[in-house]
C-alpha cells in the first residue's frame, strides 16, 4: 500500500489545524495539538462500548484504510514508532479485516482489550493497551501514549489531503424505526437527521441522548445542531429508567441523594477510574453533597471523574446519578478555579479484574436488549440548513470571519482560530446563505 505523507511534523500539524480537526469521541480535544504530543505509541480507539452504537464499526468496515492512514499520520506527527488500533473482545466480526488492513503499515498492529464499558476510556484503553498507568488529572501523554478516536483519523488523513472537517458521521439508534449509520454536514439539527432518515414518528413520547446512552447528554430540543463531537442520537421511551435517570433535573437528584442514598458503595466499587486506583469515591460525593457541603475533601474526587455513566445508569440501586453530581461539582470547582493536581500514578486496585462490568450485561440490564441491530450505512443526507456553532471544540469560541448575506461555499472557513489558542477552526458545511450569526452560523441552502 503506497502512503505518501508529509515528512515535517510541522507541516502535519499546520495541515490538521487548516482542516479543523477535533476529537471526534466525544472531547472535542482539537487534534492539532494533541499531534504536538512527544509519545512513543498512538492508540486508534475504535472500542466503541457505548451500547448500540454503530459509528466506529461503519469507519472499520468502510474507511479502514484512512483510519489506518490517519493513524500513521499522528504516529509520524507524534513521533511514535508503534501504533495500536484498539478493538474490544466484542468485536470479532471485524477483526480480521482489521487484522488484513494494517498489514504493510509499519509498526501498527491490533490490540484486542477486554469486552467491557467503559473500554474506550482513556485511561483504561492505555492501561488495556500498554499496562501503563496515567496518573489521576493526567493524561495519556503523561505515559508517552496519544489517543485518538477511529473518526477523528479519518479526518487527520484528509486533513493532510487538505480536505476541512464538514461531515459527522453518526449512529441513530435506539426506538426507532430506521435504525442507521448515516453521514450529515456539521450543523444538521437533531429534528432534520431524525427527519431525513424517516425516524421523526412518535417523539412526543420519547427522549433523545445525544454521544451515547451512558455517557450522552438528554436532549429535547430538536434544533440542537449536530457538531463535530456528536456521534449518535439514541431514541429511549421518556418513562424507560434511562431516560428518566438522564432527564431528571440535577437539584431534584440531589435532595433524592439526601433522601435515598444508602451509602452501600457500590457505585465506587465498581467505578472504573476508582479500580484504576485514582482519589475518587463516588458514594462519598453523593454524602457530601446531600448534607450540603460547598467544598470538603471527599468532593475532590469529582475532579477524576470520567463523566462514563456507570454509577448513574448501571450501577445506583436507588436510581440516582452520581455521574451527574459528580459533573455538576466538577463544573463548580472549576469555576472556583479548583483544577487537578496530577498526582502520582496510584496502583490500580487488585480486585479490579473481577469488577469490570461487561459490554453484554448492561444491554441486559439497561432493557436496550430489543433495541440492539447490526447499523446499515444510509449515507448522506442534505438538510435544507445547517446551523455550524462556533465553539464545537475544547477552548475558546472561532471568531466569526462571514456576515449575514454572504454566500458560503461547503469548505469555507465561517470561524477562524488564533493559531496560539486552545480552539478549532469552523467551516461551512454546505454551500448557500449566512441567514443568521450568534454563537452559530446558520446557513441555509439557496
Ligand atoms: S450506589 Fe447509589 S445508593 Fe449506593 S452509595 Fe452510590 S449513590 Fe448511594
Ligand atoms: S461517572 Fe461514576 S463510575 Fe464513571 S468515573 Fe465518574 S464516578 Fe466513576
Amino acid at each position: 500500500m503506497a502512503r505518501d505523507f508529509p515528512t515535517s511534523k510541522q507541516e502535519i500539524r499546520d495541515r490538521i489545524f487548516k482542516a479543523g480537526v477535533v476529537g471526534a469521541g466525544g472531547a472535542g480535544f482539537p487534534t492539532h495539538i494533541k499531534a504536538a504530543a512527544a509519545a512513543d505509541t498512538v492508540i486508534a480507539n475504535a472500542c466503541e462500548c457505548e451500547p448500540l452504537l454503530g459509528t466506529d464499526r461503519h469507519v472499520l468496515t468502510s474507511r479502514l484504510d484512512e483510519m489506518i492512514d490517519g493513524l500513521l499520520i499522528m504516529m509520524l506527527a507524534t513521533g511514535a514508532g508503534r501504533g495500536y488500533v484498539a478493538l474490544r473482545e466484542g468485536q470479532a466480526d471485524v477483526l480480521g479485516r482489521v487484522g488484513d488492513g494494517v498489514k504493510g503499515a509499519r509498526g501498527v498492529e491490533v490490540v484486542t482489550v477486554a469486552d467491557m464499558y467503559p473500554a474506550g476510556d482513556e485511561h483504561i484503553l492505555v492501561y488495556e493497551a500498554t499496562e501503563r498507568v496515567i496518573p489521576g488529572g493526567g493524561i495519556p501523554p503523561d505515559v508517552g501514549v496519544v489517543v485518538s478516536n477511529a473518526n477523528t483519523l479519518v479526518n487527520v488523513k484528509r486533513a493532510v489531503d487538505g480536505e476541512p472537517v464538514t461531515d459527522r458521521v453518526i449512529s441513530i439508534c435506539g426506538d426507532v424505526i430506521h435504525p442507521c449509520v448515516v453521514e450529515v454536514p456539521v450543523g444538521t439539527t437533531v429534528g432534520e437527521a431524525l427527519d431525513l432518515t424517516g425516524n421523526r414518528s412518535g417523539l412526543d413520547d420519547k427522549g433523545m441522548l445525544l454521544s451515547g446512552i451512558m455517557m450522552g447528554q438528554y436532549c429535547e430540543d430538536l434544533t440542537t445542531p449536530i457538531d463535530k463531537r456528536v456521534g449518535s442520537i439514541a431514541v429511549l421511551p421518556r418513562d424507560s429508567e434511562i431516560m428518566v435517570r438522564k432527564s431528571l433535573p440535577v437539584d431534584v437528584m440531589v435532595r433524592r441523594a439526601a433522601s435515598v442514598c444508602c451509602q452501600c458503595t457500590q457505585c465506587t466499587e465498581l467505578c472504573p477510574r476508582h479500580l484504576m486506583g485514582h482519589d475518587i469515591s463516588p458514594h462519598k460525593i453523593m454524602r457530601a453533597i446531600s448534607w450540603g457541603r460547598e467544598y470538603v475533601p471527599d468532593l475532590a474526587g469529582a475532579l477524576f471523574c470520567s463523566g462514563c455513566g456507570l454509577c448513574g445508569v448501571y450501577v445506583c440501586p436507588m436510581l440516582l446519578s452520581p455521574d451527574r453530581i459528580s459533573f455538576m461539582v466538577r463544573a463548580q470547582m472549576g469555576e472556583r478555579g479548583v483544577r487537578q493536581e496530577g498526582e502520582p500514578a496510584g496502583d490500580v486496585l487488585p480486585v479490579r479484574a473481577g469488577r469490570l462490568v461487561p459490554h453484554a450485561r448492561i444491554v441486559e440490564r439497561t432493557g436496550l436488549r430489543p433495541h440492539e441491530h447490526d447499523l446499515e450505512f444510509a449515507g448522506r443526507v442534505e438538510p435544507r440548513q445547517v446551523r455550524i456553532p462556533l465553539t464545537q471544540h475544547v477552548g475558546v469560541p472561532a471568531t466569526p470571519v462571514v456576515k449575514e448575506g454572504n454566500i458560503v461555499r461547503r469548505g469555507q472557513v465561517v470561524g477562524e482560530m488564533d493559531r496560539e489558542a486552545v480552539g478549532a477552526r469552523v467551516h461551512a458545511s454546505i454551500d448557500g446563505m449566512v441567514v443568521e450569526l450568534d454563537n452559530v452560523v446558520v446557513v441555509e441552502k439557496q
